[in-house]
């Protein structure tokens, strides 16, 4: 037998397995308008993507009303968006968490069973503290996602493991942060430091604001819109941005580097780039301009579709704006291989329309300073994360994913175990289901820190149910932004079930750990209030407020001819890259033109839907009543070829064979008939999610051809194919 199973986390539906969607449903209806109780409320910063939004937990006698945005947020504009006010649904969801689970074997069969949070903690104790007596605790990985790590780092930065991987890098903004600190020296920030509201153009690449609906930028790309500005839409897909375009520019998939290039031709070309700016605060011109000379409009178009004059209108619309020009940095990145680079043409062409830090361009961002609370010093680690994967992905500036996981694989494996929070691996790594039970087979400790019985969890020895974060208190929100400020999550409900916080969990296995001297506060409300003191605050404040606003210190722009030492080695903006080119890479951006599509096949298009944040939230009573499951959009050519027609469920199958549930076909112009699209975040398999389990496709599942990123180790997803794949008979 395995040493583990993967476990279809269904084991412990008992009774409640016959229960209907409907009866899910009933259990979580949100409650009414008030009647005439007593109504309170209590602040909260939404967890249901990362964006922080701060709201406000309305109850009437003690019973969860509805949430809504704190009006006092500049970063949420005061206002959630459709997913946070589905808020209540993460708290009321019946098929929460309840209870530790550790594995166990039945009748030779491997499962789950209950246990106390003592037992499960006591387990994992034990098994991290002989990880770090035989190989040490650096071979402890931990693998998260959301605000909630911060109390999982602190413990494994005690305990002594700084070695860490999150998603959001490999698989998502990695190539976009490096691309633009490579060049400018620093990342686009989280959010996003895009000065949209003011801007007078705005270029937007496969990015899908009001799909994916980050609140604060969906509003300020609206603000934009009601002033008419020129927005630019380069997508395959008739997405919603485009339908609000001024231009629309239906590229080739896999040719926006070539796009990228001919713009910044017909600017120097043209010598339509800001001058001063170039000059002042940039090196490499000279090779820049020599460098795109030959990705002529009329080359580029062979190569993109797109019509000459269009690209030349479109240069000249971008620089006519400058420097209110936001060539928009996107987010999700890792599409072809060539990811860092594109971000780089990206961040490039920013510079020279002089729009970096520049009023309608991008902001500078700053946050409160707010001392750390004092505690002792974390001991050093002997091993960082990327001796996971020695002279691998040199630019990688956090730890990379899949680099760990193939590092966890094998008897000698490099990690020998995993705390894994907030992240469902198998939906969020493309391809990756072999090599997660290849490592699950190898790991001595797996534990899955999780409020939904997602797909990882099958995967654990140990499952922690953490509260949502309407039962508990994390740490203050301080982001850097346009205006700094800090926000409150505290707890609006006591933990349902047996959950709990993750400050709790991590002190009581800190403690296990023998690690007391790092968890002081025998409640997290001591260590907020401390830190609420250095910056003139208090707990009792915020309880009461939820936002505090505080005056920028720090100009919001450059000041007119100001000098300026950029974070790159050469204190300037860095078109050509020394820092690249010493480490064997193009020093410049290099189109190279997608892989071809077989016959029979078409290019998996990606995205998000606003009613969703991934899987996160598909099984969220609220959220699957707007949008049970995804569809496949399908040109009309393709549907006749296949006798496709809206509404008819398909199934979908990659190059190698795997097979995807069935999805329901949407038949429309708004795709080209080389591609099929599907939002991601469906095709869930743990059986226990009862309402979404097997509701639409996993995109991710279906992605074999993977082209990983040689500078920072992001794996592209945007090269697969997939085709239709009739039902027998
Ligand atoms: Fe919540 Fe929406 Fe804000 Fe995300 S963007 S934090 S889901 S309100």
């Amino acid at each position: 037998m395995k040493r583990r199973e993967f476990i279809k986390v269904s084991t412990l539906l008992s009774a409640s397995a016959a229960a209907t969607p409907s009866f899910l449903l009933g259990g979580c209806a949100a409650k009414p308008l008030p009647g005439t109780g007593v109504i309170s409320s209590t602040p909260t910063i939404c967890d249901m993507c990362f964006w922080k939004c701060a709201g406000q937990v309305f109850k009437e006698d003690d019973e969860l009303w509805k949430i809504t945005g704190n009006p006092d947020d500049l970063h949420s504009g005061g206002r959630l968006c459709t997913r946070g006010t589905g808020g209540p649904g993460a708290y009321l969801d019946p098929d929460r968490l309840k209870t530790p689970l550790m594995r166990t074997t039945v009748n030779g069969s491997q499962t789950f069973r209950p246990a106390s949070w003592d037992e499960a903690l006591d387990y994992i104790a034990a098994k991290m503290q002989s990880i770090a007596e035989t190989a040490g605790p650096e071979r402890m990985l931990m693998l998260n996602h959301g605000a909630g790590s911060s109390h999982f780092r602190h413990l494994m930065r005690a305990y002594g493991s700084d070695s860490h991987a999150e998603p959001a890098f490999a698989q998502c903004r990695g190539p976009r942060d490096v691309g633009f600190k490579l060049t400018l020296g620093e990342s686009a920030s989280s959010p996003e430091r895009t000065d949209m509201a003011n801007a007078r153009c705005i270029v937007l690449l496969g990015s899908h604001i009001g799909e994916n609906l980050h609140n604060g930028q969906v509003q300020t790309l609206a603000e934009a819109l009601n002033k008419d500005v020129t927005l630019i839409t380069v997508d395959p897909r008739f997405s919603v941005p485009a339908g609000k375009s001024k231009y629309w520019l239906p590229i080739k998939p896999g040719t926006d580097l070539a796009l990228l290039l001919a713009w910044m031709n017909v600017l120097i070309d043209e010598e339509l780039y800001d001058k001063d700016y170039v000059e002042r605060y940039t090196i490499g011109i000279e090779q820049l301009a020599k460098h795109v000379r030959e990705y002529s409009p009329e080359w580029v178009y062979l190569e993109t579709g797109i019509k000459p004059d269009v690209i030349r209108e479109t240069a000249r619309e971008m620089a006519k704006a400058s420097p209110a020009t936001v060539v928009h940095p996107g987010r999700h990145a890792t599409w072809y291989g060539d990811d860092t680079q594109r971000s780089r043409a990206i961040a490039m062409l920013n510079a020279l329309l002089g729009s970096w830090n520049r009023k309608g361009g991008f902001y500078i961002p700053e946050k409160v300073t707010m001392p750390n609370y004092p505690l002792p010093d974390y001991p050093k680690p002997k091993i960082k994360t990327a001796d996971a994967y020695p002279g691998k992905w040199p630019f990688a500036s956090q730890g990379v994913t899949n680099g760990v996981i193939d590092a966890s694989i094998g008897d000698d494996s490099f990690f020998k175990g995993w705390l894994v929070y907030g992240t469902n691996l198998p939906q969020t790594i493309p391809g990756v289901g072999s090599k997660l039970a290849a490592a699950a087979d190898s790991l001595e400790l797996v534990v899955v820190v999780e409020t939904m019985p997602s797909e990882m969890t099958g995967y654990a020895d140990v499952i922690l149910p953490e509260c949502t974060f309407l039962e508990r208190y994390d740490d203050l929100r301080n982001s850097g932004e346009r205006h700094p400020s800090i926000a409150l999550r505290m707890p609006a409900f006591e933990p349902k079930y047996e959950s709990k916080p993750g400050w709790w969990i991590t002190k009581q296995l800190g403690h296990k750990l023998g690690l007391d001297e790092y968890f002081p506060w025998d409640d997290y409300a001591e260590k907020i209030e401390w830190q609420l003191q250095q910056i003139g605050s208090s707990l009792d404040e915020m309880q009461k407020i939820g936002v505090k606003n505080f005056e920028r210190k720090t100009p919001l722009y450059f000041r007119d001819g100001e000098r300026v030492r950029f974070r790159t080695p050469s204190g300037k903006i860095e078109l050509y890259s020394k820092q690249l080119a010493e480490k064997g890479f193009d020093p410049m951006p290099r189109y190279t033109p997608p892989e071809p599509v077989p016959k029979g096949f078409y290019r998996l298009n990606y995205g998000r839907m606003p009613a969703h944040t991934f899987g996160k939230t598909a099984n969220n009573p609220l959220l699957f009543q707007l949008a049970p499951e995804n569809q496949l959009w399908v040109n009309p050519l393709v549907a006749s070829e296949w006798s496709l027609e809206s509404g008819d469920y398909v199934r979908l199958g990659s190059p190698t064979g795997v097979v995807s549930n069935k999805v329901r076909v949407r038949v429309t112009e708004r795709i080209g008939p080389d591609s099929v699209f599907m939002a991601h975040g469906f095709g869930h398999k743990s059986k226990r999610l009862r309402l979404t389990a097997g509701a639409g496709a996993d995109d991710s599942e279906l992605m074999s051809n993977i082209k990983i990123d040689p500078i920072m180790g992001g794996t592209g997803m945007r090269a697969n194919v997939v085709t239709f794949v009739k039902e027998q008979a």
